[in-house]
């Protein structure tokens, strides 16, 4: 007889005893759901046909229902923001204040002295204008959403002059010239891709309200023949012509890039000490906290974007302005560079890296510690090389144990790179090395 012909009912599972652990675990109807799928694909001939490879087959699935599909990865892949891996990792401190302000009331909206009603937008306020040297500062979801709503409220039907070389694609769907659409703006691109002069911006004011927008090519380079205006230009230019600046700088680096051991590019506070109206960047990327897009500036222009309506629908919740609050308080101790994972992560040198290497190496007892090159990532110094080491691993197939790594748990995802596979450690914490030997461990216990 077929054995498939015997396959139980769910009817009959459900007075087993594993079968009721797993309905008081993970409820009746999720566990009924899973039997009959396991049941189904038992009958279409993948798997075993008795009751009890149907439980551990609805087991399985249920552990994975239950675990969701957001789940922490290990980033061996030597790009220390993958913006698919969600970009900065969080300090200590914002951790803790996302805890903190999760697991209770806080004082978002109220004014704890009078009693009145407070502002959500005095939190991040204070102490990004401190740090940012700006006047005033708001927090919007991210930066696209900061600079749709620096587009939205002060340019309103108004021609925006950007140069040929800037509109840039960042990501998969944000684009300058779409955004600037979307905010109720007109085009007006100026100068070539390679060169744009100051008279270029020049030539293409009149006298209807106009916008001037710098965007931070920061997901390529241009080498050769050419020229741009500077930030600093364009604000005198602004001044003299009535025109406000917006500035996209994108990856919100707060300090020197040298003091990191990058090139060195436009950081936040030097581009609000050159005067533009508002300056947009990223929290998640160089500036190591949480999902956001922060604008900074000119009282008057921020102004005018906290009251557009576009704010409510745009700024950002309150969990993230606790962890926010929490990583800019790093940069006012000074101390950023040793509490932010992404600075952190990204100033350790590479003898550092090596040992963690080596220390992998021991646990599993496998592969060449080799050097690399790292990658700072989403989208910010695209050509900066970061140097790094990974523990190269000699396998038959590379796809297939990248697939189980991934798949693994802990998931870790490695680099691979012409034919071999490198678990790069420069992104990954010394607390992490030790999960990483297991996830390995496992897949080298089977017979690969
Ligand atoms: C990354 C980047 C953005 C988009 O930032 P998000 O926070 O992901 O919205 C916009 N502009 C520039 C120049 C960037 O580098």
């Amino acid at each position: 007889m077929d054995p498939r012909a015997a396959l139980p009912a769910v009817g009959r599972l459900v007075a087993r005893d594993d079968v009721r652990a797993l309905i008081e675990q993970h409820g009746r109807d999720a566990t009924v759901e899973a039997l009959r799928a396991a049941i189904e694909a038992a009958r279409s001939g993948h798997g075993e046909p008795t009751p009890e490879a149907v439980v551990v087959a609805a087991t399985t699935l249920l552990a994975e229902r239950a675990r969701g599909t957001l789940v922490p990865v290990i980033n061996a892949t030597g790009v220390v923001l993958h913006t698919n891996l969600g970009r900065a990792p969080l300090g200590e401190a914002a951790r803790a204040a996302i805890a903190r302000e999760g697991s209770g009331y806080v004082a978002l909206e109220i004014d704890l002295p009078s009693g009145g009603r407070g502002s959500r937008h005095a939190h991040a306020r204070a102490r990004l204008s401190r740090v940012t040297g700006a006047e005033d500062a708001l927090v919007a979801n991210n930066a696209a959403a900061a600079l749709l709503l620096a587009l939205s409220a002060l340019a309103p039907g108004a021609r925006v002059i950007v140069s040929r070389g800037e509109l840039v694609e960042i990501g998969g769907a944000f684009r300058i010239p779409e955004i600037v659409e979307t905010g109720g703006a007109r085009l007006v691109e100026v100068g070539t891709t390679n060169r744009t002069r100051l008279a270029d911006y020049e030539r293409a004011i009149t006298d209807e309200p106009t916008v001037l927008l710098k965007v931070h090519r920061s997901n390529f380079a241009m080498v050769g023949f050419t020229e741009e205006a500077s930030l600093e230009e364009l604000v005198a230019l602004g001044a003299r012509r009535g025109c406000r600046v917006v500035y996209d700088l994108g990856s919100g680096l707060m300090v020197r890039g040298a003091s990191i051991g990058l090139p060195d590019e436009p950081d936040v506070p030097g581009a609000v000490a050159s005067g533009a109206d508002v300056v947009v960047f990223s929290g998640d990327k160089l500036l190591g906290g949480p999902q956001a897009g922060l604008a900074v500036g000119r009282g008057a222009a921020i102004e005018a974007m906290r009251r557009h309506p576009l704010m409510r629908a745009l700024r950002g919740g309150k969990l993230v302005l606790a962890a926010l609050d929490a990583t800019l308080a790093a940069y006012e101790r000074g101390h950023a560079l040793e509490e932010l994972p992404t600075l952190a992560r990204l100033v350790a040198d590479r003898e550092s890296v090596r040992a963690r290497c080596e220390r992998l190496r021991a646990r599993v007892g496998r592969g060449e510690v080799v050097d690399t090159v790292a990658r700072v990532g989403a989208g910010a110094q695209p050509t900066a090389d970061v140097p790094s080491a990974a523990l190269r691993l000699e396998v038959e197939s590379v796809d297939a144990v990248a697939g189980r790594l991934r798949n693994g748990s802990p998931a870790v995802v490695p680099r691979v790179e012409g034919g071999a596979l490198f678990l790069d450690l420069r992104a990954v914490a010394d607390d992490e090395v030790e999960a990483l030997a297991g996830a390995l461990g496992k897949i080298f216990a089977g017979a690969l």
